[in-house]
């Protein structure tokens, strides 16, 4: 295990930041149970700092959070990284303009990720915070390096994508605006399937991908 020497602080900022958006997603059922994971890359370390793997987030501390780095050799923490380690780091990988990632499974983005169905840009918000409409990768084995891969051409041009007959991944500069990303992406799900039931979603002129 390496010896932390310097920016004694450092950790100890993104390890809070990780905890307290995990906390806020679960209570604004983002992600049901111990699903759903997040992290953030420190890239001068090439480090990322992660939720533990089917840990409770009600009781989840500071503590709790893990960080690896980029082929989950735990630099620090006592449990096991997410799962879904490998995804996180391919999107590091492969996007470095990428410093936090946001998985969900919340459920009205999740319901047009069972159906492979992507949304159109029908809401303002999709234009400025998601890039445009939210399309989604194809399906690849939970825990694998492939999950990432599929999502990474999306995430090039989009700061989301739905993932399929699995969730939500988002991304920003930061893990609040990766956890904005992903609000927004349950909040479009949501109003869309609403509008689905009263009529046919008009497209924003201009946006007719
Ligand atoms: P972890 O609890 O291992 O992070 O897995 C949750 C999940 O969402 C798997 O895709
Ligand atoms: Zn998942």
């Amino acid at each position: 295990m390496e010896i932390i020497t310097e920016k004694p602080g450092k950790l100890e900022e993104l390890k809070r930041a990780v905890l307290e958006t995990a906390k806020k997603a679960y209570r604004e059922k983002l992600m049901a149970g111990t699903s759903g994971n997040m992290s953030v890359f420190w890239p001068e370390k090439g480090w990322m700092v992660i939720t533990p793997s089917s840990y409770d987030y009600e009781i989840m501390k500071e503590k709790d959070i893990v960080v690896t780095d980029l082929e989950a050799q735990v630099k620090e923490g006592c449990h096991k990284p997410s799962s879904e380690w490998r995804m996180h780091a391919e999107i590091y990988k492969h996007l470095p303009h990428v410093g936090a990632v946001v998985h969900t499974h919340s459920p009205y983005a999740t319901s047009f990720a069972v159906n492979h169905q992507e949304i159109p840009v029908v809401l303002i918000e999709m234009i400025p915070f998601l890039k445009g409409k939210l399309e989604v990768s194809p399906y690849a084995e939970q825990g694998s390096a492939q999950v990432g891969l599929n999502a990474v051409p999306i995430l090039k041009r989009k700061n989301a994508c739905l993932m399929a007959n699995h969730g939500v991944v988002a991304v920003g500069e930061s893990i609040s605006a990766a956890y904005t990303n992903s609000v927004y992406v349950e909040d479009t799900a949501r109003i869309y399937h609403m509008a689905l039931q009263s009529g046919n979603p008009a497209v924003i002129p201009g946006y007719e991908e």
